[in-house]
Order: C-alpha cells, then sequence, then structure tokens
C-alpha cells in the first residue's frame, strides 16, 4: 500500500510511460483506452482501471478512449452502454470524442481474418468445442493438430465467407490461428478467431452470423485506434504472446500497442464479477443493480459514497503486478474521511424514548442555533425547536447504570447536544411488560448557548429532536451483504450465495429535525454520533429515506494504530 500524500513514487507503469515519453517512442503520444464489455454494470473495480486509463492520459497529456467490447451480442445491452458512460463521468472523467465499440471494427477484423487465412495463417475447423479442447490438451505436453488443419487456403476462404453469409448452425465450424499446438503457452496452441453466432447484435443488427473473439479483436482495436498503452488485468498476461501474434500478422510499420498487466482490484466480503451481480439482480437478492449493498459505482453511489472518496481509495490501494486482497474497513475509513469535510451535521434520534422537561413551560418553543458542520464554518448554522417534550435515543438512557455508564440516568445530568443541561427525576413504565414509555427530567434554564451556564461540565452530551416538532423518516440501515471475507469459499454442495447475510438490511422509521423534510435525493448528513446518510433517490416531500452509507466507528483507524 501507497502513501499519498503529495508526492508519491511513480508506479510501474507510469514509469514505462515516462521512459517511452524519454526514448520519444510513439513520436511522443500517449493514448489509452477503458474497454468494458457492455455485459453488466460497472463496479469498484473497474474503477481502479478507469482511474489507471484515464489518469495516465490525463497526467500524461494524452487521450483515453471508452471502447465497448461488444464483441459477444448475446449478453450485452444498451442498458449497460449507457450506465457506464453515466458512471464514468461521475468519477470526473471524460473519454476522448466519441464513445467506440469493437463491432465498429467487424468490417476490418473480418478482412484482417481473410488476410490471415491467405497467408495460410488461419484455417476453418469443424471440431466441436469439446474436442477443440481436447485436442488442446494440457501445458506440459503437445496438443494433437485437428484433422482440418491443413486444408488448402482456397477451401478455407469459401468456408470462412459462407460462415459469415449463414450457411452454417452455431458450433458447427470456427475460425482458427494456426500457430503452434505444442507451445507451452495454451493460448498459442491454435486458438479461436472467429465462431458463429446466429445472433443479433445490439448495434449492429442481423449484419454478422460470425462474431470475433476477443483475442482477434481486442489487440487489433487497439491498433486501429492508435493506442500506445492498453493496460489491463493480470490474467490477460498469458494472453500477451497471442496480442503480439496477432498484431504481427496485421501491422506493418513499427508501430504497435504495448499490453502491460497490473493487479485486479480484490476487496474482501464483495464478489466482483458482473455474471454474479446479475445473479443477486435477477433473483431478487438485491433490489437492482444499484441497491446500496452492490459493490457497482451507481451503488455506491446510492449509498452515500463520493466519487473523491473512490479515487482516493484507488489511489492509496497503488498499483501493483502482485494480487492481493483490500480490506473493505478501508474503503469506509475514507468516504467517513470525505463526508467529515462535506457533511452537513444533523440530529436523527433511530429508537426514540420520550422525555418530559417537568419545569419548562407548556407550549413555549426556543429556536436553537446549531452549527451546521464544525468542520467547514462557511455552510453556517441553522435553528432548530427546543420544547418541553422531546425524543432521545433509547440507548442513552439506563435506568440502573453501570459504573461507566455517564449518560443519562435518574439522578444523573447530561448534556442536550445545542440545548440546555437535563437531569433525570424519574420514569414511567408501561405496567404490564416494564418498558419505560417516558423519562421525566428538568433542564437548567441557565445552561443555554450564551447563559452563564453553558460551559457547565457535564460527562455527557445526547442528541434529541422535538417531539412535536419531529419529522417521520425512514432509514435504510445497511450491513455487509456477505458475512464471511471471501463469499466464494463455501463447503462442497454448497452456493456463493449461503454466504449472502440475511440480515443485510434493516428499514426503521426515526425521529428527525424537521428541515430535513426539505432534504434532496443525493444530499449527506452526518447524523450526529450516528452515521453518515445519503438521501436515497427514491425520496420525495412526504416521503424522505436515507441510506446508511457508513456508522462512525472506524474499523480501519482501529488497525493503524495497533
Ligand atoms: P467480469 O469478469 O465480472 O465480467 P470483466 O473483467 O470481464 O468483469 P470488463 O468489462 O471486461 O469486465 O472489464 C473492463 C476493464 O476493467 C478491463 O480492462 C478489466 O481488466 C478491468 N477490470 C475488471 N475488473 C477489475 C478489477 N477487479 N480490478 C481492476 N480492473 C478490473
Ligand atoms: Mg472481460
Amino acid at each position: 500500500m501507497e502513501n499519498t500524500e503529495n508526492a508519491r513514487t511513480l508506479n510501474f507503469i507510469e514509469e514505462i510511460v515516462e521512459e517511452d515519453l524519454r526514448n520519444g517512442k510513439n513520436d511522443g503520444r500517449i493514448q489509452t483506452r477503458f474497454p468494458p464489455e457492455p455485459n453488466g454494470y460497472i463496479h469498484i473495480g473497474h474503477a481502479k482501471a478507469i482511474c489507471l486509463d484515464f489518469g495516465i492520459a490525463r497526467n500524461y497529456n494524452g487521450k483515453c478512449n471508452l471502447r465497448f467490447d461488444d464483441t459477444n451480442p448475446v449478453t450485452e445491452d444498451v442498458e449497460y452502454v449507457d450506465a457506464i458512460k453515466e458512471d464514468i463521468q461521475w468519477l470526473g472523467f471524460q473519454w476522448a470524442g466519441e464513445a467506440r465499440y469493437a463491432s465498429d471494427y467487424f468490417d476490418q477484423l473480418f478482412e484482417w481474418a481473410l488476410l490471415l487465412v491467405r497467408k495460410g495463417k488461419a484455417y476453418v475447423d469443424e471440431c466441436s468445442a469439446e474436442e477443440i479442447s481436447a485436442h488442446r490438451g494440457v501445458p506440459t505436453q503437445a496438443g494433437k493438430e485437428s484433422a482440418y488443419r491443413n486444408r488448402p487456403v482456397e477451401e478455407n476462404l469459401d468456408l470462412f465467407m459462407r460462415m459469415k453469409n449463414g450457411e452454417f448452425p452455431d458450433g458447427s465450424k470456427v475460425l482458427r490461428a494456426k500457430i503452434d499446438m505444442t507451445s507451452p503457452n495454451m493460448h498459442m496452441r491454435d486458438p479461436v478467431l472467429y465462431r458463429i453466432k446466429h445472433a443479433h447484435h445490439h448495434r449492429t443488427g442481423d449484419k454478422w452470423c460470425v462474431y470475433p473473439m476477443y483475442d482477434w479483436a481486442h489487440g487489433q482495436s487497439d491498433y486501429i485506434e492508435g493506442i500506445t498503452h492498453s493496460l489491463c488485468t493480470l490474467e490477460f498476461e498469458v494472453h500477451r504472446p497471442l496480442y503480439d501474434w496477432c498484431l504481427d500478422q496485421i501491422a506493418d510499420g513499427d508501430y504497435r500497442p504495448r499490453q502491460i498487466e497490473f493487479a485486479r482490484l480484490n476487496l474482501n466480503y464483495t464478489i466482483m464479477s458482473k455474471r454474479k451481480m446479475l445473479q443477486l439482480v435477477n433473483e431478487g437478492y438485491v433490489s437492482s443493480w444499484d441497491d446500496p449493498r452492490m459493490p457497482t459505482i451507481c451503488g455506491l453511489r446510492r449509498r452515500g459514497y463520493t466519487p473523491e472518496s473512490i479515487l482516493n481509495f484507488v489511489e492509496t490501494v497503488g498499483i501493483a503486478k502482485r494480487e492481493n486482497i483490500i480490506e473493505f474497513t478501508l474503503l469506509e475509513h475514507l468516504v467517513r474521511e470525505d463526508l467529515n469535510k462535506k457533511a452537513l451535521r444533523v440530529m436523527v434520534v433511530s429508537n426514540p424514548v420520550k422525555v418530559v422537561l417537568e419545569n419548562y413551560p407548556e407550549g413555549q418553543v426556543e429556536m436553537m442555533e446549531a452549527e451546521n458542520n464544525p468542520e467547514d464554518e462557511s455552510v453556517g448554522t441553522r435553528k432548530i425547536p427546543f420544547s418541553r417534550e422531546l425524543f432521545i435515543e433509547r440507548d442513552d438512557f439506563l435506568e440502573d447504570p453501570p459504573k461507566k455508564f455517564f449518560r443519562l440516568s435518574p439522578g444523573n445530568e447530561v448534556r442536550l447536544k445545542n440545548g440546555y443541561i437535563i437531569k433525570c427525576t424519574g420514569v414511567d413504565k408501561d405496567e404490564q411488560t416494564g418498558e419505560i414509555r417516558q423519562i421525566n427530567c428538568t433542564y437548567d434554564p441557565t445552561t443555554r448557548s450564551g447563559l452563564e451556564g453553558a460551559n457547565r461540565k457535564v460527562k455527557a452530551t445526547i442528541h434529541w429532536v422535538s417531539a412535536n416538532h419531529a419529522l417521520d423518516v425512514e432509514v435504510r440501515l445497511y450491513e455487509r451483504l456477505f458475512m464471511v471475507p471471501d463469499p466464494d469459499d463455501v463447503e462442497e454442495g454448497k452456493d456463493w450465495k449461503s454466504n449472502l447475510n440475511p440480515d443485510s438490511l434493516k428499514v426503521i422509521v426515526a425521529k428527525a429535525e424537521p428541515g430535513l423534510a426539505n432534504a434532496k435525493p443525493g444530499e449527506k448528513y452526518q447524523f450526529q454520533r450516528t452515521g453518515y446518510f445519503c438521501v436515497d433517490t427514491d425520496s420525495k416531500p412526504g416521503k424522505i429515506i436515507f441510506n446508511r452509507t457508513v456508522t462512525l466507528k472506524d474499523d480501519w483507524a482501529k488497525i493503524l494504530k495497533q
């Protein structure tokens, strides 16, 4: 992990970029791309790739393209395209020019495939997927050549054209590169370049019956766009020889995009596979892709995460070549740090019990002045009504307190935040259940801010709202979506979904200060002594809804102190 204060050392990718710039490589041009597959919403892991791709371009006066890798028509959708764009912009980045699509290059890719066939470097194979996989063998043993490997060029050309024209059913034939069935790198054992798919594509419609594989589309698309540094996650390291081989077949001149791999972001208590996220949505474990428990960018946004907290997280984690697992508590620590500066302070009582101030005049209302954010004077103060009947947290009172309990108890004093010091004189209980229905207190009129008793010290300060003025708000209390650090770690026969936390959402109605009636979706608040909360996108006047972003309890800060 890197320290991000001021000057940090360059990561290994920045070192490569600077070296290339020093050597005048690519005429000093820096061009990167972010290549999402539009088959789901992007998540916090993608944020790392986005920060890297767009960040390198931004820092080195280069450009970053957004290119949708839409080579698989079956799983892709425009809904995802639009959402991915929105999320990238929300993080604060803008791609160069229009968004691009691998499908824009299907004609060119097909031409290049024909070139490969003509050079005798590709052939049409009629083996089934199972046979191809069996023939490929294992890394320590040479694979077996397909019986179709040495077809004449003319025959290959004819068959490939007919594949394109839709003459053959799905799965009956593929186009394979003719490289080396003995290579220790399995990706070089005659990889499949094209497969038949009679499928409608969200951009090219029904034009194509063959679709290129990732390995044929990606490097070539990089080449077409003049990408200089093609940054991707480590699992593509083994594809790199193939990436380079494909480019060498079609490129003339010296220019080649260079693929560089970095370690993906892994977070504990989180899954980051789009396939699994889709399952959670489709099977109703969460309400949507932007459910505030999802690790998606839109989920984090709805939860109350800020772009700054996510960027800071990615920066803190750093870029390396070795995989590791990052603590979720670090992300939570960083959003707290950011919200501490930005969130307006308010008082909300989540588990209310009534307090009656016996010596406070009935019908009187005083407007108490409260700071909106002690970290930021520019946001000023607000007025909160104070009256004879209040709500406080049930937890802030104990009838029979242990020694170290300094909050309200019979005979004991506490300060009401922005208000008076009160003293408990007794309680009214439900005779049947014994539950406390009301706490009776007296207040000390000299202890209001500005009066002589304002600085009188008591051991605890608690929050409150005036009972008659309180606003009922819905509060959604989120816990982790998974109960275990590694959700994929399950016993035989069990599903990763068995690790879902059944209590990841609890909905309560809380008593809030009345000014929150005007809270707008997306606004961030600190409920004092409780946590950070964000107004939900479904919130509206008359029904205000808050999502808990994080509690105030900082587990990461504790780890740092150890
Ligand atoms: P999934 O496996 O869930 O479908 P993916 O990696 O296939 O995800 P893509 O849309 O292909 O998703 O990813 C776009 C870019 O984001 C790729 O360059 C990929 O390497 C990068 N990326 C994806 N997941 C992570 C991650 N966890 N950390 C860093 N980069 C990631
Ligand atoms: Mg992918």
